[in-house]
């Protein structure tokens, strides 16, 4: 789409929105079922562009993408009328008699910016939030996944209702320009550095922002845990989509005493996972362009690698990679990683974790693996992430009952479930008050008798 096209396609979202049609439910359940057959109609062709842009497997196509997106979907429809209806909520005595609610209601026109890593569901999940919620909204797909940007550029306009929702392809350009319209909320998945450019960009019209960023995600090992589950769990979560994930175990925290046992019991999951030889085998990813590619081989200059480190730019593979105790310092340990290298930092005591992710600016996701229960609680109570999960990977994302998002530098807003339908919901506070009993207590004159009683009431 041209650039000058941008603000008209913008206009006519508002007109239709408002409208009205987009506030009845069937209009809102009938849009999730189309998107839902859309993604039914063309699952292979879904998981053939994952397969071109990320090199990503069927299994994890489905599960991470696809399948995850239905579920989202038929979560919607099933608990759409439950949250689409008034909140009631208690009146103080001041106010009785009266009757007080929050009346959720669409927001208006959203935009959407989706990131590369997961970028059919990390575009359309949220567009499931926006339509429960009776919205419209501009997609805007990450331009570094092509072949899935093309795919949801064709399928979108034929499955919805292209009166509300359009897809705008392209980059930076046409982000700027989709940027600088008036939309009602702007939810946003990326990185830091252009996520201040978009909250910027949303200052001027005052439009509120939910920002869904990443960062180094700590994985802290106690001595007493499960060993063999412990590993598998983390090359589970570390190595789906090459370590492209937001929630991906960023960097490994160990006491010295126990490093060597784990370090050998995640060797031997990852041949288990991906064989002798990751780079033939078709369950392991690819990253995303040459330019990642090259920024991950950066980090291993100089670094103690244990573990793999072969790499191939044709094929822009980088093999599961171990480094033990990296300089604090490098890049490996300033900046997010989101790739297949895992750095393993040893600590005297395991309590020391505490500090050392304390000194790090908030992460979105914190793991934790032990049986020690002081421990667990010390690590709840002391430490601040976006979600914390106790002995596994990014599993938590499958319940929808918990809210998804960062907290400080790893973003602000949330999403999933019911908590995405109110992010792009406006909870309108009501109150509803009878003509009877008009107690003239706060209408002047005032007195003295009137101020005595009003103190009570308050
Ligand atoms: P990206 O390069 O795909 O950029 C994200 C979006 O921003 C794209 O749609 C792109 O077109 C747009 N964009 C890029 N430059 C822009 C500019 N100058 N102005 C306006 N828009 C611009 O993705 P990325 O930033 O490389 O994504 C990786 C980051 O995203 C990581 O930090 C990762 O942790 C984070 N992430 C977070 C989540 C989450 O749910 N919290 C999910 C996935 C990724």
């Amino acid at each position: 789409m041209d650039i000058a096209a941008i603000a008209l396609q913008v206009n006519s979202l508002k007109s239709f929105f408002n409208q009205g049609q987009t506030r009845a439910l069937s209009w809102r359940r009938q849009q999730l079922l189309q998107l839902k057959k859309m993604t039914e109609d063309h699952e292979d062709d879904i998981a053939k562009a994952l397969e071109q842009d990320l090199g990503k497997c069927r299994q994890e196509a489905w599960t991470a993408e696809i399948g995850y997106l239905l579920s989202e979907i038929n979560h919607s429809l099933r608990h759409l009328n439950k949250w689409s209806k008034r909140r009631r909520v208690s009146t103080p005595m001041v106010a009785q008699p009266g009757s007080s609610f929050l009346l959720p209601e669409p927001k208006g026109v959203a935009l959407i910016i989706g990131a590369w890593n997961y970028p059919f569901q990390l575009l359309l999940a949220p567009l499931v939030a926006a339509i429960a919620a009776g919205n419209c909204a501009v997609l805007k797909p990450s331009e570094l996944a092509v072949n899935v940007s093309a795919l949801l550029a064709k399928l979108v306009p034929d499955y919805l209702d292209q009166h509300a929702f359009v897809l705008i392809e392209g980059g930076v350009e046409q982000t700027t320009e989709v940027l600088k319209q008036p939309f009602d909320h702007v939810f946003y998945t990326g990185g830091e550095s252009v996520g201040k450019i978009v909250m910027r960009a949303a200052a001027e019209h005052l439009t509120p922002v939910t920002l869904e960023l990443g960062g180094k995600s700590p994985c802290i090992v106690d001595q007493n845990t499960n060993l063999k589950v412990t590993a598998r769990r983390i090359v589970w979560s570390k190595w789906m989509n090459a370590g492209q994930t937001c929630v991906a175990p960023d960097y490994v925290i160990v006491s010295k005493d126990f490093s060597q046992p784990l370090i050998d019991a995640i060797k031997q999951e990852l041949t288990a996972f991906y064989g002798k030889d990751s780079a033939t085998n078709g369950d392991y990813g690819r990253i995303i362009n040459d330019r990642h590619h090259a920024r991950l081989i950066g980090y291993l200059q100089g670094q103690n690698i244990i573990h793999g480190g072969q790499a191939d730019s044709d094929t822009r593979y980088l093999a599961p990679t171990l480094v033990l105790n990296p300089d604090l310092h490098s890049a490996l340990m300033q900046e997010e990683i989101f790739g297949p290298i895992l750095p393993i930092i040893t600590l005297d005591k395991i309590e020391d974790s505490i500090a050392l992710v304390n000194q790090r600016a908030k992460p979105l996701a914190l793991y934790l693996y032990t049986n020690d229960k002081d421990l667990t609680e010390r690590v709840l109570h002391q430490t601040s992430a976006g979600s914390v999960c106790i002995n596994d990977g990014m599993i938590f994302m499958t319940n929808p009952k918990l809210p998804f998002g960062g907290v400080g530098n790893s973003g602000m807003g949330s999403y999933h479930g019911q908590f995405g339908f109110d992010t792009f919901s406006h909870l309108k506070a009501v109150m509803k008050r009878p003509f009877i009993f008009d107690v003239n207590l706060r209408y002047p004159p005032f007195n003295r008798f009137k101020l005595s009683v009003l103190k009570k009431l308050l």
